[in-house]
């Protein structure tokens, strides 16, 4: 049975393709962040009690700026495929913090693919991209070949983070991939990103338990899909004859305050009586109208996205409730 190394496991996405996995009866080991708390939000509910923990689920300590211990990790557990998801994943926050956004982001992928080159059982390696490399784009719906011009600091460092893999695979000849990921939200989703920050105080208002939503700009548009369905885009991507990039996304873009408005009147509300704008969730700078043409993926892998932004607005804000109640 094939064996799994992902890192940014605790992530959203990681815990869904770490179910995935282990549903196809993978071995999956992933790599978390020493800190005080041992409490993992997103992998302890979904798995403490199916006993798979160090049967087949192993979890490893390791910083993605500590490329002595990942590698002594992958000659240990000497995987068939790498997943690397992890990264600070926040736009916003990469204003704030942008030399730790591209520590991590940018070289922590490149020290990733260093080792990797060095390794007698290379892993096919599949890096999470994003729609943040297309910054200001030309040309609408954005594809693999779309120029990169990047506008944030995520960006930047997704970009450089998306090259050196392209150059990892032409020049090394490594099997490594692009996951090229417009939004993708759920349940799980972060507290900090619109989507959910949204949902959980549809939730919270709806069961009397706040009455105010703060954001800032409601114009900007995403196209937004459903992230376990992208996790397992990532997981053919890995098993085709050659690497490539694929965009993953719908194709449809929606502003925040149609996914505001969708997520309110789900429980009955109107969000012009709960809304509170303030200039500090304003962006310094903000990517346009990033839409993603998905045909390559559907093409070569088969999959075609089916949830819609408005409904994973409802799903998530039911989400919301029931856990709250
Ligand atoms: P990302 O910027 O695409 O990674 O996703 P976010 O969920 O963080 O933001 C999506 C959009 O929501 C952007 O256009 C933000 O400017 C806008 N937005 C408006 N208010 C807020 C807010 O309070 N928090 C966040 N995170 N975004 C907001």
């Amino acid at each position: 049975m094939p064996t799994a190394l992902i890192t940014g496991i605790t992530g959203q996405d990681g815990s869904y393709l770490t179910e995935q996995l282990l549903d196809r009866g993978y071995t999956v080991h992933g790599l978390v962040r020493r800190t005080s708390n041992t409490v993992r939000t997103r992998l302890d509910p979904l798995f403490h009690n199916k006993g798979v923990y160090n049967k087949s689920l192993f979890l490893h300590y390791a910083d993605l700026d500590d490329a002595t211990t990942i590698r002594r990790v992958l000659v240990k557990t000497q995987p068939d495929e790498l997943y690397h998801l992890a990264g600070q994943s926040h736009v916003g926050a990469s204003f704030d913090i942008p030399e730790s956004t591209c520590q991590f982001t940018a070289m922590g992928t490149l020290k990733l693919l260093e080792i990797l080159r060095d390794l007698e059982k290379q892993p096919r390696f599949l890096h999470i991209s994003s729609s943040e490399i297309f910054g200001r784009p030309d040309e609408f719906p954005q594809h693999e070949h779309t120029p990169m011009r990047p506008v944030t600091p995520y960006g930047v460092a997704k970009t450089f983070a998306t090259q050196m893999v392209q150059l990892y695979r032409e020049s090394f000849g490594l099997f490594a991939c692009n996951a090229i990921c417009y939004n993708h939200e759920s349940p799980r989703r972060g507290e900090s990103f619109v989507t959910r920050k949204i949902t959980k105080a549809a939730a919270e208002i709806s069961l009397g338990l706040n009455d105010e939503i703060v954001l800032g700009s409601l114009d900007g548009r995403r196209d937004w899909g459903s992230a376990p369905e992208y996790t397992t885009a990532m997981h053919l991507m890995l098993q085709q004859d050659a690497p490539d990039d694929y965009v993953l996304a719908t194709g449809k873009t929606h502003s925040v305050e149609e996914f505001l408005d969708a997520a309110f009147r789900s429980v009955g509300l109107k969000y012009k009586n709960h809304l509170k704008q303030n200039p500090k969730y304003m962006r310094p700078a903000e990517v346009t109208r990033l839409v993603g043409d998905p045909t390559h993926a559907k093409q070569r892998l088969e999959w075609t996205p089916t949830t819609t932004a408005l409904e994973l607005a409802k799903q998530m804000t039911a989400a919301d409730v029931e856990s709250l109640k």
